[in-house]
């Protein structure tokens, strides 16, 4: 049908009840790009999740070149770049409600700060495919026929124009997007051979602008990032040359600092630093591996058969602690089985923040040693276990502290934070350990940490409401209401977008089909990961979506192991590892 067509159909249907809009579904030929209208939601008020739009337009109409998606990186990053062009020009275009409910809106999933595969954006055949959303106008429920031709076919394709044609693409900044990425992902793939885990450019602005805020902060006095000395590093990337930074090496790191010095915001930068950033971010050259998973404590958490043994053992009233389950983990108890679950899905770095951690889990100072004899103490605090973890599988630790002395003695370096400037203390802190000795005693250092394998019983995985109708809803980043179950994902910082919570509802079903006896949740997110990078995003769900972004394993499998209904099988299989 042309756009003639469609507007003569508009017309048809002024003042009509709203499901008559649903006899528009169907392919439309504009001049410049083409409309499939794929899904209109029954009424004014329905989520705009409900509804599917596509334009296409061929790819020699845009500012696309095949060097720009050559590699699948750098296709995920052009994608990435015209979601947000998209999302701009549809705020100014059709951002504000007119009418009824979502009526007068053309809008797009919004992009954070990360530079992520979405499924908004494709490219195929030849193709710049974009799948938003439009909030068909109406008034009550009667259809404003008026303001539907004027969104389809005046507001849509200026939108279209400004948006993804050529002649409106800034060429450098396009290439800019792409470059940051590619400059990012090579950096965290130098950082092994480097013998790093994390490297932050000098430069760099690593606070942001609020607590609920990943943009940069830009009110005040910001101090760029400088590394110490004894710490600098350069490294000469593909696109934007040399650049010198602070490298943190593998082993046991203390981000130490008075409070409000500037631990935290570095911490969050490390962790933030598996993902590539956009330009102007600030943090586009802070990068660690993508084996980095931030550790918190959660008091209330769900913990389903892990085996905490390596950190709690003896518990009155022999619970188990091999194959530990609980609805309402204490803060210890929490984060020893988040380290577990980090370790089972092959974390190499554990970063930790002091503020968030459980104060038993991470020392048992001299004192308290002589008080409560080790028997009947069912913890070995973190700081007994720290060096095992790197001597025997190779896990770094990355630690802000500001109270726990203790851990001087068992850490590689330390990097002090003094008025947002890092200061390389590793040698005044070794004379001072010299100097004032500890004297805790050191308690099982080698209680082997070998989780057992834990295969999901994939018939517990079920997303029926009451009503026995399928329901997966993403009300917030770190909220899953999946079926009857609430998902809490609050303590997984490292989950930083809606559209990725969506994903990994979707792919918690997906990953249904690999749930067999004898297969391990590392094995079952394995070939979920791998599906997702040969296929897309789109291999997900059934029905075509807008609205999801790509996410890491470790997300998948924390998100599962704080599903409710999960069963988790750990029956003696030998382990692969
Ligand atoms: P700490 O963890 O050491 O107590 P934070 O990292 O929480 O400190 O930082 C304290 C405050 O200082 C935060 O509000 C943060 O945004 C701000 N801040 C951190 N780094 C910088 C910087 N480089 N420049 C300006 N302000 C900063
Ligand atoms: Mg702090």
């Amino acid at each position: 049908m042309t756009r003639d067509q469609l507007q003569a159909k508009l017309n048809t249907l002024d003042g009509r009840d709203y499901r008559h809009y649903q006899s528009l579904t169907g392919e439309y030929d504009f001049t410049d790009f083409r409309l499939v209208i794929e899904r209109i939601p029954k009424d004014p008020f329905a989520p705009p999740l409900s509804g599917l739009y596509r334009v296409s337009i061929p790819l020699p109409d845009t500012a696309i070149e095949q060097p720009m998606i050559d590699s699948p990186s750098a296709a995920i990053a052009c994608r990435d770049f015209f979601a947000r062009q998209f999302y701009r020009q549809s705020q100014r275009i059709a951002g504000q409600r007119r009418g009824t409910g979502h009526s007068g809106i053309i809008a797009i999933d919004q992009p954070g700060q990360a530079i992520l595969q979405r499924s908004s954006v494709v490219i195929q055949h030849n193709q710049l495919e974009v799948r938003f959303f439009i909030g068909l106008p109406a008034t009550g429920r009667n259809i404003d026929a008026a303001l539907a031709i004027k969104m389809l076919l005046d507001e849509l394709p200026l939108i279209v124009s400004q948006a993804l044609q050529r002649a409106h693409t800034d060429v450098a900044l396009l290439q800019l997007h792409i470059h940051t990425a590619l400059d990012a992902q090579y950096l965290r793939h130098r950082l092994p051979a480097l013998g790093l885990l994390a490297f932050i450019a000098d430069g760099s602005i690593l606070p942001r602008a609020s607590s609920s805020s990943d943009q940069p902060l830009a009110s005040g006095t910001v101090i760029p990032f400088q590394s110490p000395d004894s710490l600098s590093v350069q490294v000469t990337l593909p696109f934007a040359g040399e650049v010198s930074g602070m490298g943190i090496a593998a082993g046991i790191t203390l981000l130490a600092g008075g409070g409000f010095h500037g631990k935290s915001t570095l911490l969050q930068a490390l962790q933030m630093g598996v993902y590539d950033h956009i330009p102007g971010d600030g943090r586009e050259r802070c990068v660690a591996l993508s084996e980095t998973v931030k550790i918190k404590a959660y008091s209330g958490r769900q913990v389903i058969k892990t085996d905490i043994s390596p950190f709690i053992n003896n518990l009155p009233l022999q619970r188990d602690t091999q194959a530990f389950s609980s609805n309402n983990a204490s803060g210890s108890t929490s984060q020893a089985a988040s380290i577990i679950e980090a370790i089972e899905m092959g974390a190499r770095v554990l970063l930790m923040d002091e503020d968030t951690c459980a104060t038993n889990f991470m020392i048992r100072d001299r004192v308290m040693q002589q008080l409560v004899k080790k028997e009947d103490e069912p913890l070995t605090a973190y700081i007994d276990k720290v060096r095992q973890l790197y001597r025997q599988k190779n896990i770094s630790t990355i630690l802000a502290l500001g109270g726990a002395g203790d851990y001087l003695e068992v850490a590689d370096r330390v990097i002090q934070m003094r008025r947002y400037q890092a200061f390389d203390v590793t040698l005044r802190a070794r004379e001072i350990v010299h100097k004032y000795p500890s004297m805790r005693i050191k308690e099982d250092q080698d209680t082997a940490i070998q989780p057992a394998l834990r295969c999901p019983d994939a018939s517990s995985i079920d997303p029926m409401n009451e009503y026995q109708k399928p329901r997966l809803h993403s009300p917030d980043v770190q909220l899953l209401q999946f079926g009857r179950h609430k998902v809490d994902l609050q303590d997984l910082e490292q989950l930083i977008e809606l559209a990725q919570n969506r994903a990994i509802a979707y792919a918690m079903l997906y990953a249904r089909r690999y749930m067999q006896t004898g297969t391990s949740l590392p094995q079952v997110i394995d070939q979920v990961m791998s599906d997702i990078q040969d296929h897309g995003l789109d291999i997900l769900s059934e029905q075509l979506s807008a609205h999801l972004a790509e996410f890491r394993s470790f997300e998948l499998a924390f998100t599962l192991n704080r599903l409710p209904c999960l069963r988790i099988n750990t029956d003696n299989i030998s382990s692969p590892y």
